[in-house]
């Protein structure tokens, strides 16, 4: 669309498709009215194609990042043991225990976990156990217990307790015993007939006590069931057998965290209480069997940071202790050098393998073995002897183990060989559907390598065998993020080049609809003759979409791949069917001199800088401030040319640009300031006088006629602005009586609530009688929106408000001057082309390459609306305070409803500006909306690759909703455009007749 401009200026000249001349004038009528309605039906479809393809391209994100790794039908692997090295082992995990607190020792020099610390010393083996983003309970709890890391793509199934849907060790298990939290315990236990389970209610994780007494809540539940089974022979018979799994869940020092953080003295002695229970459940269970078959393994499910939240990746989330000892364990070995190195070079967690013990610690003598956080699972399945859960992706750590070397690589090969069943059952799957199927080259001769160790095994031979299970391991898990990844090239390829179809599709509608280009294609031969050619174009597609619709259905892709595919072929034919036009284009564009192409370059160039800048607001809303910093100071050297100094525009213009780069220097989480709210009140009438006076004294003035200009009677008009002004005021003091009521009783008071409804209601109609200038309808909107504004704002929003109004006038008067002195300029060198005005109507233009400008001013205020006064966090955590001027009863739904609108009021003024500016320079609106949705859609490919599926929930979580907030915004803008048409469809300006000129200002 950068062509726009310059192709309008030459069509005038000679016409790029070879017609010129005005000789139709009989038929205009008829071709006119013929070719709006063309028009008008287009618009509406592109409409409709714009939301559909949002809609369907928001969903691609669930099918390319979130697909879950499960996959089902595999045969458990056990290993081949003479005898399995435990017969019951015992879980114990300290829910939110990270390993620092766990391992360093208190002021006074003296440790914790006593009790571990011993184990670790003379009975077990200890280390750090990584955890991977999203440190969060169920996650934690699935890779220990199931091996595997969960995707987020669980979220879209609500979190529900699925444990049919992944295998576990407890699934395994002959028989599971758990006790702990009603939000872990019936993930693994609820639909599992073998097992005895039971969880506190919910009301007991009340973060006000010390949870502590949930940890002891567990054990005694346990110590309630071996005593039971003295009594209970039944019961005592099951405990007796083998493959029996204790889970004991302590939640303290979870709850103690998030309440009291992890320096507090409750967190803190939390630990001794778990080191506590650790003890006493290794003492009862050695009582009760006294035949030392027991494992036992304490852990955590994920750390807690400083703050005393979890989710991210920060040290103190992902670094859990582990401490194993019992049946099957190994005994300490002292350190030797960097022995504590595993296998893999870094962990889930992103951390390097060979971070030294600090010092500290006390434990630099005794080795340690750190494992990733699923590693555990296929440690506790073998140490029972049982097959590692089907969808396990963990690496069993031998450095646990006491095994000897035969039993060793038995352990590896059934752990190699579990992960190599999924692998050739996934390789499976996608075999057996697709058409063209490209197996994972480095495995196609796995089972070679399984009859190789075999022999090598037979041969006794194992450290050779040894190293090839391991070596298949490793190429195993690379073969699973593959298959995860197997449709990635493909969908990322349709899914770009849908957007970018559709973006071409914007362009070509744009160029040829409000573009000069479009007054030789209204020509009827023209539109005949490219009916009967993109008829062949539109058959050639429905085969493609036809052919590929076929293929996805012989490879059983999911329903959605349909839509993909089909929304993209469409676009493209799309285009392709106005192949004419493209050619023209390319034609005209080839016949070019460089300046032009230097001029187009320039445009492209400033319009990415800024969308990339938009992008990047989105999480640094400081760029804002450094934008309107540069803006302002850019503007007025570019007014500087169209107008003098003395007018004072350019310095306006400057300063306020500069005053609204302050807002984003504020936080997000706006500080309670009620006296700044009630001084906006001030400032705001102080505002609208400043244009009252404007209005009044410019009347004479050419330069300010089109802005001031109105048709209307003024004597209603200066009474109706007297209300406005009385109920701003009258606001201003509502906010200052009502907050000042509630903070010394507690509770609003009635007649304060009814006023501030009445005023806020009131106000907001009036705006619709004002005079239908330019300046006076916008001011009075500006006035209008101001009363419930400042009845909902707590802090500097308030002044923000002012700020930002402010700006957009500025916005009005630079597009004005440029105008103006375009319009000089072309009046004096080019001949008026009436027919020129046939397409559009008689009160707009072509758009021009310069006129760009106006959609993408537009994105940056529009988004620096929200900006301006906080970010996507913010939202969330709301000032609540601000909705108690109107509301008095805890309601949800309504105060949702109040903070919303609120969001909506600066969006609608930068909207109604926008809409008055595309008046005021008669250029056609719509145009300029698609221009929109076609920039904002560069910022939506840009997040579609930004979207995340790893780190904690609430990187994905923002990722996601970028994604969706951008794609989204070709509704809401078009809605709120819908809104404000209410307001601004009135507005008229200055009849063409009169060319005014700069000399009189
Ligand atoms: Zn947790
Ligand atoms: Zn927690």
């Amino acid at each position: 669309m950068f062509l726009v401009g310059e192709l309008g200026r030459s069509m005038r000249s000679d016409g790029i498709l070879g017609v010129g001349g005005s000789d139709q004038s009989r038929a205009t009528a008829v071709v006119v009215a013929s070719r709006r309605r063309w028009l008008k039906r287009r618009e509406t479809w592109l409409v409709v194609l714009g939301v559909a393809l949002h809609a369907v391209y928001m969903l691609s994100i669930f099918d390319i990042y979130f697909k879950t790794p499960i996959v089902h039908g595999m045969d458990p692997v056990p290993p081949r043991f003479s005898e399995p090295p435990a017969k019951r082992l015992v879980l114990l995990i300290s829910d939110g225990l990270r390993a620092d607190k766990f391992f360093e020792p208190d002021e006074e020099g003296k440790y914790r976990a006593p009790f571990l610390r011993n184990i670790i010393k003379n009975q077990g083996r200890w280390g750090v156990s990584h955890a991977r983003p999203p440190t969060e309970s169920r996650p934690g709890h699935v890779a220990i217990i199931a091996g595997f890391y969960e995707d987020p793509s669980a979220v879209t199934k609500g979190w529900k307790a699925n444990p049919v849907e992944f295998d576990s060790v407890f699934n395994q298990s002959r028989h599971t015993f758990a006790f702990g939290s009603p939000d872990i315990i019936p993930i693994f236990c609820s639909a599992l007939p073998h097992s005895t389970w039971n969880s506190y209610p919910h009301e007991y994780e009340d973060f006000a006590t010390d949870a502590s007494f949930l940890d002891e809540w567990s054990f005694d539940q346990f110590e309630g069931l071996l005593n039971r089974s003295h009594a209970d022979p039944k019961l005592k018979e099951l405990l007796h057998q083998d493959k029996l799994v204790v889970f004991l869940h302590l939640l303290g020092c979870d709850s103690n965290g998030h309440a009291h953080r992890p320096y507090s003295s409750i967190y803190l002695n939390n630990v001794k209480v778990v080191d506590k229970i650790a003890e006493r459940v290794y003492h009862l269970l050695e009582d009760y069997y006294r035949d030392n078959r027991t494992s036992y393994i304490f852990t955590a499910d994920h750390g807690m940071s400083d703050k005393g939240s979890h989710g991210d990746g920060h040290p103190t989330n992902t670094d859990t202790p582990l401490v194993a000892w019992g049946a099957g364990i190994q005994y300490p070995k002292p350190a030797s050098g960097n022995s504590h190195s595993d296998s893999v070079t870094t962990f889930v967690d992103k951390h390097a393998h060979d971070m030294p013990t600090p010092y500290d610690w006390g434990l630099r003598r005794v080795e340690r073995v750190d494992v990733n956080q699923a590693d555990i699972a296929p440690l506790m399945s073998t140490l029972l002897g049982l097959p590692c859960p089907v969808n396990s992706v963990g690496n069993l750590p031998l450095g646990y183990m006491k095994l000897n070397e035969a039993e060793e690589v038995e352990a590896v090969v059934a752990n190699t060989k579990q992960i190599l069943n999924q692998l050739l059952r996934k390789s499976y799957i996608k075999s057996s559907n697709s058409l063209f199927f490209k197996p994972f080259k480095p495995l196609v001769h796995h089972s070679f390598s399984l009859s190789q160790i075999d022999e090598l095994i037979s041969a006794k031979s194992y450290e050779a065998a040894m190293k090839l299970a391991v070596d298949l391991r490793n190429l195993s898990l690379e073969g699973l993020h593959y298959f995860q990844t197997y449709d990635w090239l493909m969908l990322m390829t349709v899914i770009t080049l849908g957007y970018t179809g559709w973006m071409i599709v914007l362009a070509l509608h744009v160029l040829q609809c409000y573009s000069s280009l479009s007054g030789d294609l209204s020509k009827k031969e023209h539109l005949s003759v490219q009916k009967k050619d993109s008829g062949k174009v539109y058959i050639s597609g429905c085969l493609l979409m036809a052919i590929l619709s076929v293929l996805n259905l012989v490879e059983h892709s999911p329903p959605l791949y349909h839509a993909y595919i089909g929304m993209t072929v469409f676009l493209w034919t799309q285009i392709f069917s106005e192949y004419r036009l493209i050619r023209g284009l390319w034609k005209y564009l080839r016949e070019r001199r460089a300046d032009y192409f230097i001029k187009l370059l320039f445009a492209a160039a400033v319009a990415v800088v800024i969308v990339e800048l938009l992008v990047h607001s989105f999480t640094e809303r400081k760029l804002y401030t450094w934008f309107f910093l540069i803006a302002g100071v850019v503007a007025s050297i570019l007014l500087h040319f169209s107008i003098p100094w003395r007018s004072g525009i350019p310095v306006f213009v400057c300063i306020s640009c500069w005053f609204l780069s302050v807002f984003t220097l504020m936080p997000a989480e706006i500080p309670d300031n009620n006296n700044l709210v009630v001084t906006s009140g001030a400032i705001i009438i102080v505002i609208s006088l400043a244009a009252k006076w404007l209005g009044t004294h410019a009347e004479g003035n050419k330069f300010w006629q089109s802005i001031t200009f109105h048709e209307s009677r003024t004597q209603m008009c200066s009474m109706l602005y007297c209300i406005q002004i009385f109920l701003v005021g009258v606001s201003s003091v509502m906010v200052f009586l009502s907050t000042k009521h509630r903070t010394q009783n507690q509770e609003l008071h009635s007649s304060h609530q009814f006023i501030n409804w009445l005023v806020a209601g009131s106000s907001m109609v009036l705006p619709l009688f004002s005079a239908n200038g330019i300046l006076s309808r916008l001011s009075s909107i500006f006035l209008g929106f101001a009363p419930p504004f400042l009845l909902l704002s707590i802090g500097y929003e308030a002044v923000f408000y002012s700020a930002l109004a402010v700006v957009l006038m500025a916005w009005i008067l630079f597009e004005n001057a440029s105008h103006h002195s375009s319009k000089v300029k072309e009046s004096s060198l080019s001949e008026n082309n009436t027919e020129e005005h046939i397409t559009i109507g008689s009160d707009e233009r072509y758009l021009q390459l310069s006129d760009v400008r106006i959609p993408l001013v537009f994105m940056v205020l529009f988004n620096v609306a929200f900006f301006g006064t906080g970010n996507f966090a913010s939202i969330a955590s709301f000032e609540i305070s601000s909705v108690y001027r109107f509301i008095t009863i805890f309601s949800p739904f309504l105060m949702a409803a109040l903070l919303i609108f609120k969001l909506f009021i600066p969006f609608m003024l930068v909207i109604c500006a926008f809409s008055a500016i595309t008046k005021l320079v008669r250029v056609p609106r719509l145009g300029c909306y698609f221009l929109v949705i076609l920039f904002s859609d560069i910022m939506t490919i840009h997040f579609f690759f930004l979207v995340k599926n790893t780190g904690s929930w609430m990187e994905i979580g923002n990722s996601i909703s970028h994604f969706g907030i951008v794609s989204a915004q070709v509704v809401f803008v078009l809605l709120l455009f819908a809104l404000t048409n209410l307001y601004t469809r009135s507005i008229r300006i200055k009849p063409l007749s009169t060319s005014p000129s700069l000399k009189t200002l």
